[in-house]
C-alpha cells in the first residue's frame, strides 16, 4: 500500500467504521531464477574468497536497486584497478547478484570445496538511503557477538527487532571490528553517520553465518518508505552510495590482498576495539551491580566477552598467506594478554563492589 493510500484510509477512519473494496490484478507466470556471478581471481590463493551479495528481487530504489547498483559499481571499479595493476588481490573477490538468501545459500551449498574457501561474506541491502528523508542511519549488522545476547550501553537493535542468540551461536572472529573500523575511518573524511546493530538476521548474510562463515550486513533501518511504492530514486543519496561502496570495496581489497603486514594492522585494530569494548562492559557491569543486579550474571557477561576476544585473535591468521611468523605470534599474544589483564581487573572490581553492597 502506498503512503498516500494509508493516509487516506486513516483519515476516513476518523469518521467511523470503514469498508474497503480492493481490486487486484495480478499475473502469475513461470519464470527462471537466475544468479549472476562476477569474479576477480586471486593470484596466490584463488580458492579463498571474499564474497559480496546483493539481492535483485526487491523492486524499490533503496530496497534493493541501491545494493545491486552499488555492487555493480564496486565490481567495475575493482576490475579497472586490477587492469591498471593498482590492486593486488591474492584471494578471489566474488560479486553475486541473485534472489535474496536463496542464491547466496545455493552458492555456498552447491560446492562444498568452494564453500571451504569462503572466508568472508557481506550483504548489501538498502545501502543508498538519503537519511534526511528516510530516517534510520547506516548500520553494520554484526555477526552474532555477546552484544546480541546482552544488548546494553550503546548497542541497540534496529526496528527490525532482536533474534534470540545464545552462547552456542557465537563464532568469534575479528570481522565485526575490522569492518566497523574501515567504515568509521571513511566517515572521518566524508559526511556519514555509521552505527552498528547486534545480529538480527533476515538478509543475505544469513546463509554465510549458517555455514559458519563470518557474514555481515550493510544496510539502513528503518526507512519510512521501505516496502512501499514511494521507495524511489529521490530517496537515494549519491553520497551514501559512495560511502557504502567505497568502504565495502576497501574492506575486500585489504583482506583479499592479506599477508603479514595487513594481519598485524588488523591485530592492532582488534586490540584497540577489544580494550574499548571490555572497559565499556566493565563499567556497565559495575553500574548493574550497583543497581542490584546479580554479580554472577555480570561475571558471565564479562567472561563471555573475554572469550569472544581471546578466540577472535587466532582467527587473524586467516589473513596471512604464509605460516605465522614469530613477530605475528608475538603481537597477537600481546593482544590476548591485554584482553586477559583488563578482564581480570574488571572481575576484581566487580567482586569488591559486590562486597560494598
Ligand atoms: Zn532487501
Amino acid at each position: 500500500m502506498s503512503f498516500g493510500a494509508r493516509e487516506a484510509l486513516l483519515k476516513a477512519l476518523e469518521t467511523g467504521p470503514l469498508k474497503v473494496v480492493v481490486n487486484i490484478e495480478t499475473k502469475i507466470y513461470p519464470s527462471e531464477e537466475l544468479t549472476l556471478i562476477a569474479e576477480i581471481p586471486g593470484q596466490k590463493a584463488a580458492e579463498e574468497r571474499f564474497v559480496f551479495s546483493a539481492h535483485v528481487q526487491e523492486p524499490g530504489a533503496n530496497d534493493n536497486a541501491s545494493g545491486v547498483g552499488t555492487l555493480a559499481e564496486m565490481a567495475r571499479v575493482a576490475i579497472q584497478l586490477h587492469q591498471k595493476k593498482q590492486i593486488n588481490p591474492q584471494r578471489t573477490m566474488t560479486f553475486l547478484w541473485g534472489d535474496e538468501i536463496r542464491s547466496t545459500r545455493r552458492y555456498i551449498q552447491q560446492d562444498s570445496n568452494r564453500a571451504k574457501g569462503i572466508k568472508w561474506g557481506v550483504s548489501l541491502d538498502m545501502v543508498g538511503e538519503d537519511t534526511e528523508k528516510t530516517g534510520g542511519t547506516f548500520l553494520i549488522e554484526k555477526m552474532p557477538d555477546p552484544s546480541a545476547i546482552w544488548t546494553r550501553g550503546d548497542d541497540k537493535h534496529s526496528e527490525w527487532g532482536a533474534t534470540k542468540v545464545g552462547k552456542e551461536d557465537l563464532n568469534p572472529h575479528y570481522f565485526n571490528d575490522f569492518i566497523e573500523y574501515v567504515c568509521r575511518t571513511h566517515a572521518k573524511q566524508y559526511p556519514w553517520t555509521v552505527n552498528t546493530n547486534p545480529f538480527e538476521g533476515g538478509s543475505d548474510h544469513q546463509p554465510f553465518l549458517n555455514a559458519e562463515i563470518p557474514g555481515l550486513l550493510f544496510w539502513h533501518f528503518t526507512d519510512v518508505f521501505y516496502h512501499t511504492d514511494a521507495d524511489r530514486i529521490d530517496k537515494v543519496s549519491p553520497q551514501t552510495l559512495f560511502n557504502v561502496g567505497t568502504s565495502a570495496l576497501a574492506s575486500a581489497l585489504v583482506l583479499s590482498e592479506g599477508g603479514e603486514a595487513i594481519a598485524l594492522e588488523v591485530n592492532s585494530i582488534l586490540k584497540t576495539a577489544s580494550i574499548k569494548r571490555l572497559k565499556g562492559e566493565i563499567q556497565l557491569s559495575l553500574d548493574a551491580v550497583k543497581s542490584g543486579e546479580s554479580v554472577a550474571e555480570q561475571q558471565d557477561i564479562l567472561a563471555t566477552w573475554k572469550q569472544w576476544y581471546t578466540e577472535s585473535i587466532p582467527t587473524l591468521s586467516d589473513i596471512l598467506l604464509e605460516a605465522p611468523t614469530a613477530a605475528f605470534l608475538k603481537q597477537s599474544k600481546a593482544t590476548t594478554n591485554k584482553v586477559s589483564k583488563i578482564t581480570k581487573s574488571g572481575m576484581t572490581a566487580l567482586k569488591s563492589s559486590a562486597k560494598k553492597n
